[in-house]
C-alpha cells in the first residue's frame, strides 16, 4: 500500500462529509478524532466518535450509493484515504476467505447509521472513548442545565491605557455532584456533539447579561460602560434561527447591545464559512460586537480578516506567554496588533501572567489585557466586589 498511500489533513471542525454525499473513498484515522452523526427519520441526530486506528466511511469501499452519516474533524485529524477503484482492484487479488470476511464487515458499516452498531467500522479501538461514559456525562450534562450545577465565572478584561477594568469574559463552570469541577474544554465540546450546545449557550448568555447589569450597578461608572464577552460556539451560528433567538436574549435584557461581545474561535470559523460570515453580520447589524478568540492558534490570515469583519481580537496566550523571552513572538504580537488597528479592531492580549508582559504590551500600545496577573475567573460576588473597589492596575 505504501507506494500509493494518500495522507490527507482535516484541520479541527473540518466537515470530511456530509450525509447524501456520494462516496468515493473511506479514511483509516492516524490522529485525531471524528464526529460522526446521522439525521434521522425522528429527527434526533446521534453522535458517535471515531479516533485513532479507526475506520471511517468503510461503506464506500464495497457500495456505491451515498454516505450514510456526516464526519466532521474535532480535533486536527490525519487520516489515509482509501480510494474504492484501488481498493476493489486490490480484494480481486485476494484470497476467497479473506475477501468475504472484509465484504462482510465493510458491508455492516454500509448498512447502520450512527449510534447503531457498526455504523463506522472500527478496526481497532484505541480506548481513548468509552461510550457508556460519554453517554452517562451526556445526559448528566442535559440535567446540569436544568439544575443547579452550572455556573459562569467572570475573568476581567483591563484597559492597558487606563488600568481599569472594561469589562469581563464569563467563563462556565460545571459542578458535577460526583466527578467535581468539569473543565469547559472537556464539557462544551461535548455539548456541541449531542445538540445540548444551543440551550446551553442561551443558558449562558443570559446569565452573563445578568451578571452584567450587577456589575454595571456596583461600578456606577461615568466613562465607558462594562461590557461582557460571552463564548459561542461557531455551532451556535449555522442556524438563522437560533442567531435570532441569540440576539433577541440581548434585546429584551434591556442591556446595550454595544456592550455584548461574543467571542468565536478561528478555527472553527473557517469550516462553514458562508453561514457563519453571515451570522456575524447579523449579530453586527443588531449592534452586537464580535471578537476573534485565540487569534493565532489557526488559519487566520489577511483574507480571514478581510472575510470576517470582527470588532475585536484576542491574541492567543502562546504569543504572549514567549514575547518576552522570544523576539520572533513579539514581533508577530507587534505585527498582530499593527494589522488588527489597520482593520479598525481593538484588541485583547490574553493570558497575561506577569508584569513585564503587561510594560511590553503597553509599550506596543495594546488596547486591552486579561490574565491571572489581574484575576483569575471570578464567582460573580467576587466580580461584583472588584467592580465596586474601582482597582486600578
Ligand atoms: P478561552 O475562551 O480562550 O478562555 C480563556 C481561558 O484561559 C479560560 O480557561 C481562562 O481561565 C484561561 N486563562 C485566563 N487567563 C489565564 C492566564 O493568565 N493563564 C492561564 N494559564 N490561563 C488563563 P477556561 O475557563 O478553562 O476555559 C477554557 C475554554 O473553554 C475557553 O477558552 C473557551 O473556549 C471554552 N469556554 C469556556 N466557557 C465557555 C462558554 O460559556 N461557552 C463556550 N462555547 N465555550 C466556553
Ligand atoms: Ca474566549
Ligand atoms: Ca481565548
Amino acid at each position: 500500500m505504501a507506494q500509493s498511500m494518500n495522507r490527507q489533513v482535516f484541520p479541527a471542525g473540518t466537515r470530511i462529509y456530509s450525509q447524501g454525499d456520494s462516496h468515493r473513498c473511506a479514511y483509516l484515522i492516524e490522529q485525531g478524532t471524528v464526529d460522526v452523526s446521522s439525521a434521522g427519520d425522528d429527527g434526533k441526530a446521534p453522535h458517535r466518535r471515531l479516533g485513532v486506528g479507526d475506520l471511517l466511511g468503510g461503506e464506500a469501499l464495497v457500495g456505491s450509493g451515498v454516505r450514510p452519516v456526516t464526519a466532521t474533524a474535532i480535533e486536527d485529524t490525519h487520516a489515509i484515504a482509501i480510494d474504492r477503484d484501488q481498493f476493489q482492484d486490490r480484494m480481486q487479488d485476494a484470497d476467497e476467505l479473506l475477501q468475504d470476511v472484509l465484504r462482510a464487515a465493510l458491508g455492516n458499516s454500509h448498512l447502520g447509521r450512527a449510534n447503531d452498531s457498526g455504523a463506522e467500522f472500527p478496526i481497532r479501538h484505541s480506548g481513548a472513548e468509552n461510550p457508556a461514559k460519554q453517554g452517562t456525562l451526556e445526559s448528566d450534562l442535559r440535567h446540569a442545565i436544568q439544575g443547579e450545577q452550572l455556573d459562569l465565572h467572570f475573568q476581567p478584561i483591563v484597559s492597558l491605557g487606563s488600568g481599569h477594568v472594561a469589562g469581563f469574559e464569563a467563563l462556565v463552570r460545571w459542578d458535577h455532584p460526583h466527578h467535581g469541577t468539569v473543565a469547559p474544554s472537556a464539557f462544551v465540546r461535548l455539548a456541541e456533539q449531542s445538540n445540548i450546545i444551543a440551550p446551553l449557550g442561551r443558558w449562558m448568555l443570559r446569565q452573563a447579561l445578568d451578571g452584567l447589569q450587577l456589575f454595571q450597578s456596583a461600578a456606577r461608572a461615568k466613562g465607558q460602560p462594562l461590557y461582557v464577552a460571552v463564548n459561542v460556539s461557531s455551532l451556535q451560528l449555522l442556524s438563522a434561527s437560533e442567531v435570532g433567538d441569540l440576539a433577541d436574549i440581548v434585546r429584551q435584557s434591556g442591556v446595550a447591545p454595544s456592550q455584548v461581545v461574543f467571542e468565536i474561535t478561528e478555527t472553527l470559523m473557517v469550516e462553514n464559512a458562508d453561514d457563519v460570515a453571515v451570522a456575524i453580520s447579523r449579530l453586527r447589524e443588531q449592534g452586537i460586537r464580535v471578537a476573534s478568540d485565540d487569534f493565532g492558534t489557526g488559519y487566520a490570515n489577511l483574507a480571514f480578516l478581510n472575510r470576517f469583519r470582527m470588532d475585536i481580537l484576542k491574541i492567543d496566550r502562546s504569543f504572549i506567554t514567549t514575547m518576552v523571552a522570544d523576539a520572533r513572538s513579539q514581533k508577530i504580537v507587534e505585527t498582530i496588533i499593527a494589522l488588527a488597528k489597520d482593520f479598525g479592531m481593538s484588541i485583547v492580549a490574553e493570558g497575561i501572567e506577569t508584569k513585564e508582559e503587561i510594560a511590553a504590551l503597553r509599550a506596543l500600545k495594546c488596547d486591552f489585557g486579561q490574565g491571572y496577573l489581574f484575576a483569575k475567573p471570578l464567582p460573580v460576588e467576587q466580580a461584583i466586589a472588584l467592580v465596586s473597589k474601582k482597582i486600578r492596575w
